[in-house]
């Protein structure tokens, strides 16, 4: 008897009923108190509105909640009908179980609604090692490092931590996520979907429609008088530093996003992405509209920098208060090709700065608010190489990240304020097997890797003076692959020549291993496990569930700890910020910032930002 009882559980557990009903935020949402979300309840089928039910706690929703959901009948020409409150916030704590009834269907969501203690730090920077897996930072330390008769030379920045903890990163909708619902967690504490930002995901059409959840941009803009940073050597309107103010189902939407970035006024804003900062009319732009972003980011008292020197020249003039520094139209290029290869777009972006070199100024700049900041510090390329399976770039990347974080330190060590918390937003599958020996006999790269005892040390050159080895083209080097790939050519040597592309699409829109790795000495044609059709086709490596690996420093870090969700890093920010306090009286005390106004033309001009108004879409 016991077998089909055991069979019954696994039905429950990993089957997906085919039901669109839903209600927003989810079940078991955990939220902070006052914080802003969307209240959305989705039924099946079309509904009257004499018929529907909605409870919090027993008690009516108009009166719980203190304003009645707005019924929509017929949502988006589909035959079901919705209920939907905005702009709500909750300011007591406890236990709340929602309920919406419509005589046919009963659904039923738990919030658990908390507060926060007092304000323990007066800074906290958050560092995105994007897709930053465990063998990135063996990796990392063996190459920047050195390790000899199984000890290292040193630790990276991040290992040398005091607080940790093994991050879960699923979404609402998937066991894998991507960097914007990933990063979403940390920025609101709400789960959600993937490609969703600061969103739930409903069924509404219009991207900008979904039900809302408040960012930590927001919250800190909202009831403090801290700054706001976002750092990225990624496009400024790629998932990870979206996450940190923008509110659309697609990431995709980067032309809105850049709208947003404008609305949400962070005070420091450093990264890539300037093709959807310039008019359609400028050659090399992305946007569809003639809005030049930077002249409006300039009216509102931001410098704008272009270049790593005036990046730094305008943070060392003690009048600036803000600052937008756009280094390259797409994403930055990563530290191996601008420190030693010269390979990607160096030639044509000459001057982009490091990641040290943004993080020093961000630091520079938010500091002179005596009321703290907030910083986000991305190295997005660590996924972006992890990707197309380039692991010496991801792992030189890595590097790059442990010096940002140590610059970090140094500024936290003078005052001890400051939550530094060091975590990727998702893992890769890839692993360090040994080494390969390009000494031993033989023409097949495979009999040339070493396992076990086989494998013994990599003969990389000492680090110099950034942490780097000046080469990684060297005679024994790590054996590092990945697990999840499309067909490609596995050459077992680093690519000199600019980024792997390991996979492309033929003629007929199949997509095959590249073959401009083909005669490479020794490469051999690797078959991929990875859908090759679909809407989910693979000419990359893909995300993987494994958990995440966090290290923090500062106060406030000893909440990390064991396992915990991704949506509990915002509880420990908010918590140690004290963000979630009955009143705002309890924070440090307050003194007066100048505020600048959003320009008004763009104001005017910004409807769509707006969610009822009509969308473009890229
Ligand atoms: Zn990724």
């Amino acid at each position: 008897m016991k077998r089909p009882i055991f069979a019954f559980i696994s039905v429950l557990l990993f089957s997906s009923p085919v039901l669109a009903g839903a209600i927003f935020p989810v079940d078991r949402a955990a939220i902070l108190v006052g914080s802003k979300f969307d209240f959305k309840v989705e039924f099946d089928d079309l509904t009257e509105a004499k018929n529907i039910v909605v409870t919090v706690n027993g008690i009516d929703h108009a009166k719980a909640l203190g304003k009645a959901a707005t019924f929509i009948e017929k949502e988006d020409q589909l035959a079901a009908s919705s209920l939907i409150l905005r702009d709500l916030s909750i300011d007591t704590p406890g236990r709340y179980e929602v309920i919406a009834r419509n005589g046919k269907q009963s659904m039923t969501v738990t919030w658990e609604v908390y507060s926060t203690g007092q304000r323990q730090a007066k800074n906290v920077i958050l560092f995105i090692g994007d897709g930053m897996t465990v063998a990135n930072r063996t990796a990392a330390r063996m190459l920047s490092k050195g390790i000899k008769e199984g000890k290292y030379f040193g630790k990276l920045a991040f290992d040398d931590m005091p607080h940790m903890a093994l991050i879960g990163t699923s979404g609402v909708d998937s066991i894998i996520t991507d960097s914007a619902n990933s990063m979403h967690a940390y920025t609101t504490g709400h789960k959600s979907s993937v490609n969703a930002l600061g969103v739930y995901a409903g069924r509404a059409k219009d991207n900008l429609a979904h039900p809302k959840v408040e960012t930590i941009t927001e919250i800190v803009k909202r009831k403090t008088k801290m700054s706001i940073g976002i750092v990225s050597d990624a496009e400024i309107q790629d998932a990870t530093p979206a996450a940190m103010f923008a509110h659309t189902r697609r990431r995709s939407d980067k032309e809105i996003i850049t709208e947003q970035l404008f609305f949400a006024q962070p005070d420091v804003i450093l990264g890539g992405g300037s093709a959807y900062f310039l008019p359609s009319t400028t050659p090399g732009s992305k946007r569809k509209d003639t809005n030049n972003m930077v002249s409006l980011f300039r009216a509102d008292g931001y410098s704008v920098a272009t270049t790593n020197a005036e990046m730094k020249a305008a943070a060392a003039d003690t009048r600036s208060a803000r600052l937008l520094g756009l280094f390259h139209p797409e994403n930055l290029n990563g530290s191996l090709d601008r420190l030693y290869l010269k390979k990607g777009t160096v030639d044509k972006y000459p001057n982009q700065p490091d990641l040290t070199d943004m993080t020093r100024a961000a630091l520079e700049v938010l500091s002179r608010n005596k009321e703290g900041f907030v910083l986000m510090v991305e190295a997005g390329l660590i996924d972006k190489f992890n990707h197309p399976m380039d692991w010496e770039r991801s792992v030189y990347d890595t590097i790059m990240l442990s010096n940002a974080v140590q610059i970090a330190k140094d500024f936290a060590a003078k005052n001890n304020d400051t939550l530094i918390i060091v975590t990727p937003d998702h893992t890769h599958g890839m692993s360090i097997v040994g080494t390969i020996d390009d000494t031993k006999p033989g023409t097949d790269m495979r009999d040339k890797i070493g396992v076990y005892e086989q494998a013994g040390y990599p003969n990389y050159p000492p680090a110099d003076a950034n942490g780097y080895p000046p080469s990684v083209d060297v005679s024994k080097r790590l054996a590092l692959f990945y697990g999840n790939t499309p067909d490609y050519y596995e050459t077992f040597r680093p690519k000199l020549d600019g980024p792997f592309v390991p996979a492309v699409k033929d003629e007929k829109g199949n997509i095959v291993a590249n073959p401009v790795y083909k005669d490479i000495p020794g490469a051999i044609l690797r078959t991929g496990n990875l859908p090759g059709v679909g809407p989910r086709a693979a000419d990359q490596g893909t995300h993987t569930a494994d958990d995440a690996v966090l290290t923090a420093i500062g106060p406030g870090s000893e909440q990390f700890k064991g396992f915990m969700d991704n949506t509990e890093v915002f509880r420990v920010m908010v918590n140690s910020l004290g963000l979630g306090q009955a009143t705002s009286k309890s924070l440090l005390p307050v003194k007066a910032k100048p505020k600048v106004k959003p320009n008004a033309i763009v104001k005017a001009n910004a409807l769509r930002t707006q969610p009822d108004a009509p969308v473009q879409k890229p």
